[in-house]
């Protein structure tokens, strides 16, 4: 997808700062996203994507860094919808189990129950716009992580117990 104009990002930027501070904080970050359904958004989504784009280390994401948010955010936008089928503004196991197919992943029917149950934050038995990033992030660190390990590429690892808590702990997530 093409990148929108400056204009068009600064005006979007403005609206999203609603302080006037010249940078988008976490809150005003949260406030601007929508799931469509009156529900916050998922503040570890946001946590999440604040730490992808945030350059300078300050917790916020100022204009230069914000291009970057809004087509990671767009994007995820478009792939959310066009895996939402029919269209309910979530995403139900079979939805899930599609993109993930998708993605490249070949996980059990018990993989993708278990994301549907870990990521539905409220108890519908589906998934959200904030926590399908959320579930698609964490899925994609660990499967980087264990990677690194599996030289072989078998699907098969041997690691020391601290190893593991490397692993897990080391993944940005
Ligand atoms: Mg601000
Ligand atoms: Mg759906
Ligand atoms: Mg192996």
């Amino acid at each position: 997808m093409a990148m929108p104009s400056r204009e068009f990002l600064w005006d979007i930027f403005r609206s999203v700062d609603r302080d006037g501070s010249g940078a988008i904080s976490a809150n005003e970050l949260q406030q601007a996203l929508s799931n469509g359904s009156w529900t916050p958004f998922n503040p570890e989504t946001v946590r999440l994507m604040i730490g992808m784009f945030d350059r300078n280390n300050t917790g916020q994401i100022d204009f230069n860094n914000f291009g970057a948010l809004w087509k990671y955010v767009t994007d995820w936008q478009n792939c959310f919808r066009s895996f939402d089928r029919d269209n309910s503004g979530n995403i139900d196991q079979a939805e899930l189990k599609q993109a993930l197919v998708t993605f490249g992943y070949r996980l059990s029917d018990n993989i993708v129950n278990m994301l549907v149950r870990k990521f539905d934050r409220n108890g519908t038995g589906t998934i959200l716009f904030d926590d399908f990033i959320q579930c698609s992030v964490v899925l994609s660190t660990l499967t980087n992580s264990f990677r690194q390990y599996d030289t072989d590429q078998d699907g098969v690892i041997t690691i020391h117990y601290e190893q593991f808590l490397m692993m897990v702990f080391s993944a940005k997530m």
